[in-house]
């Protein structure tokens, strides 16, 4: 069976390309009924950022990725890592380092010479006792690294730069007695049964590294595939873990919904089968991608990350929030607080009542929810006519002001939101007046602007006398 898992380190908050990276393995998992693990690893204590830990937590839970096995942490199995450097110390595969970092630097010059390959065990002994038990231990890696196959990419043959020497050991275990990233991970892949290993394309130049170590020990290595990069729209460049944009926890705090967001993250180098996106669908629930994905339609060039795609998304599963009684309850909770905090409202049933009205009549007008108060402010406060543009000013005090007035006067106090479209449209050809004029001078006049919610909609939820008065108000 398939065994996948994620692992990232605790370095910062969650960014959209490690949320990818979490999504295709929980997906590879989910749809071959396979195993999903989640794997800190948190062994390079220098990088640790206070509350990433919950910070990965939140955000996978928050999209509903849920993983069958984890958290597992690097930073609580030393005893493995130190029982696994023994095997390739055994092995004559690894060695003590005791060189200082001086040396080291002064070696790069002239060709990294494997000084301490060469030690006898009395030496060792002796050093070790100098140094307090302290050194690192390195892996005496190939001459050189053999091409593999990436499932993505097919053959893949990577030369690891050299020194003039020709070698470069990478350090498994670090002086404070830490394994290395590359040490844990191949590790803790062979010992978790990881089957395929999902994750970003800058690793393709570690796993030659990662392969020689499966080697090593004469362990199975697992199948890689390492998806693309992903680029800023517009600089083409690699996608910033500072740009506030990317990050999970900014996302979410502008609105943004999981399910938008695991939709989204799912296209950034996946695409449906073509059956599928012909039917022009690309909006996808995690359940639906649970059923749909597979490496086969994983994409290999860089991806663009269009933002505008994203707030695509979010529209969508806004509308559809909206269309759920229970999360539509949801909505109105959220909102509420805010609206009554901005417009000095108290916190009642009827604002409950306005608010899931507002919602359901012209909630799919917005991108997110944190929207409501600046896009549907009209509802509860009369629009600052001084504020409006001087087209909109002169419209207001021209000709249409009597013509609006007769035409509400004519509609009369009960205007349902479901025939005052059509009783407008009829009135004014009776009255013979112009019908863009009444409509574009009450939009403004009710709601401060001539675009928006359609007016009858708007009217529905405002009543005819509390238009009547705006229309007063603002028509000089
Ligand atoms: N800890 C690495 C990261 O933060 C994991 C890379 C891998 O999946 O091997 O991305």
């Amino acid at each position: 069976p398939v065994v996948t898992r994620f692992a990232p380190s605790p370095t910062g908050s969650l960014h959209i390309g490690s949320l990818r990276t979490a999504l295709y393995n929980y997906l590879l998992a989910r749809r071959t009924h396979g195993k999903f693990i989640l794997r800190l690893e948190d062994t390079d204590r220098t990088r640790l950022v206070p509350g990433a830990e919950e910070n990965i937590y939140e955000t996978l839970q928050w999209c509903g990725l849920a993983f069958d096995e984890g958290p597992v942490k690097q930073s609580e199995r030393m005893a493995v890592y130190a029982k696994y450097i023994q095997v390739l110390l055994d092995k004559g595969l690894a060695y003590r380092c005791f060189c200082s970092k001086e040396k080291l630097t002064a070696s790069r010059l002239d060709g990294y010479d494997r000084h301490c390959l060469h030690l006898s065990p009395e030496e060792i002994a002796q050093k070790l006792r100098e140094n307090d038990g302290q050194c690192i231990v390195r892996f005496k890696a190939p001459d050189h690294y053999a091409p593999f196959t990436d499932l993505l990419h097919g053959e893949v043959n990577i030369q690891e730069r050299r020194d003039r020497a020709g070698h470069d050991d990478p350090v498994l275990l670090k002086s404070d007695g830490m394994p290395t990233y590359h040490f844990a991970n191949v590790v803790d892949d062979h010992l978790m049964g990881v089957t395929h290993v999902v994750r970003g394309e800058e690793w393709l130049p570690s796993t030659p590294k990662h392969l020689a170590l499966y080697a090593a020990f004469g362990w199975a290595p697992p199948q890689y595939v390492h998806i693309p990069l992903l680029t800023s729209v517009g600089t083409d460049k690699k996608l910033s873990k500072r740009r506030n944009d990317a990050s999970v926890l900014a996302l979410q705090q502008q609105g943004i919904l999981p399910e938008a967001l695991v939709n989204f993250c799912a296209l950034l180098g996946w695409a449906p089968p073509r059956d599928v996106a012909q039917q022009n669908h690309e909006c996808f629930s995690l359940k639906e991608l649970e059923t749909l994905f597979s490496l086969d339609h994983l994409t290999r060039g860089n991806v663009k990350v269009d933002n505008s795609k994203l707030h695509f998304f979010n529209k969508h599963f806004l509308q559809k929030r909206i269309e759920n009684p229970k999360q539509l309850e949801e909505l109105v909770e959220q909102i509420v607080p805010d609206v009554a905090a901005k417009f000095a409202l108290v916190d009642c049933p009827s604002l409950h009542d306005k608010v899931r009205h507002i919602l359901q009549d012209c909630g799919h007008g917005l991108t997110t929810a944190n929207e409501f108060t600046a896009a549907f402010g009209y509802f509860f406060a009369a629009p600052d006519y001084a504020q409006l543009s001087p087209d909109a000013q002169k419209l207001l005090s021209g000709a249409g002001r009597d013509q609006v007035l007769a035409v509400l006067k004519e509609l009369g106090p009960d205007i349902s939101a479901a025939t005052v479209h059509d009783r407008i449209n009829a009135v004014t050809e009776q009255l013979g007046i112009k019908k863009r004029i009444v409509f574009q001078s009450l939009r403004l006049a009710v709601a401060g602007d001539v675009s928006g919610a359609k007016i009858d909609l708007v009217l529905g939820i405002l009543g005819s006398s509390e238009a009547s008065r705006r229309v007063a108000a603002a028509i000089t």
